[in-house]
């Protein structure tokens, strides 16, 4: 038994309101898989975000020492809402980060790695309904793919994050191989 397994009958209605609310953060994974498919370059699609723009812990892995500061990389935003959003429909939906795909869903996991606890987030207003029906398996598997792209790119942030010298934003892309040294 599932603790919130209510929410296996989550519906999203669509409203768009997480692509408008919240800052998305990524990895070099989602940025690479973007970059490939649209065209867009590294520095179109990313913006760095400070402390007083995105709402974080500040334990959070994905704080890269900049020159700047400390600053997460998420996708850049255009009109106050994430700039891939065109009349409230995604249009790099197949590319789209993992945490977009993960998203509203959090998952809790036992130690056989068999989900125990479902919740939602609550960061943003989510219209949802509860006449869906979502499949376990494919919740799984996307909670894992991201599980493995965090774990890779918060592995190059604490490496890039060792160095004594603080970067720019596009000394970190090309640390990052996004943009060509
Ligand atoms: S990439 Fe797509 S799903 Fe993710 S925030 Fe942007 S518009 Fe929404
Ligand atoms: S906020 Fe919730 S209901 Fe609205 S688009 Fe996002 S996931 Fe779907």
């Amino acid at each position: 038994m599932i603790k919130g397994e209510e929410f296996l009958k989550f519906s999203c209605t669509g409203c768009g309101n997480c692509c408008k609310d919240v800052i998305v953060p990524v990895t070099s994974d989602d940025v690479r898989r973007i970059m490939t498919a649209t065209g867009r370059t590294a520095a179109e699609i990313v913006e760095f975000y400070d402390s007083t723009e995105i709402t974080t812990s500040q334990r959070d892995r994905g704080w890269i020492e900049m020159r700047a500061g400390r600053r997460i990389m998420g996708l850049r935003k255009k009109r106050g809402a994430c700039q891939f959003l065109k009349k409230d429909q995604c249009t790099i939906y197949e590319l789209r980060p993992v945490t977009c795909r993960r998203y509203p869903f959090n998952l809790v996991l036992d130690e056989r790695g068999k989900i125990q606890e479902l919740s939602v987030h609550r960061a943003v207003k989510c219209l949802y309904e509860l006449n869906g029906r979502q499949s376990q398996r494919e919740l799984k598997l996307t909670s894992d793919w991201e599980d493995r792209q965090d774990a890779t790119y918060y592995g190059l942030v604490k490496e890039w994050n060792r160095r004594k010298a603080r970067g720019t934003k596009l000394a970190y892309l090309r640390f990052l191989g996004l943009v060509e040294a």
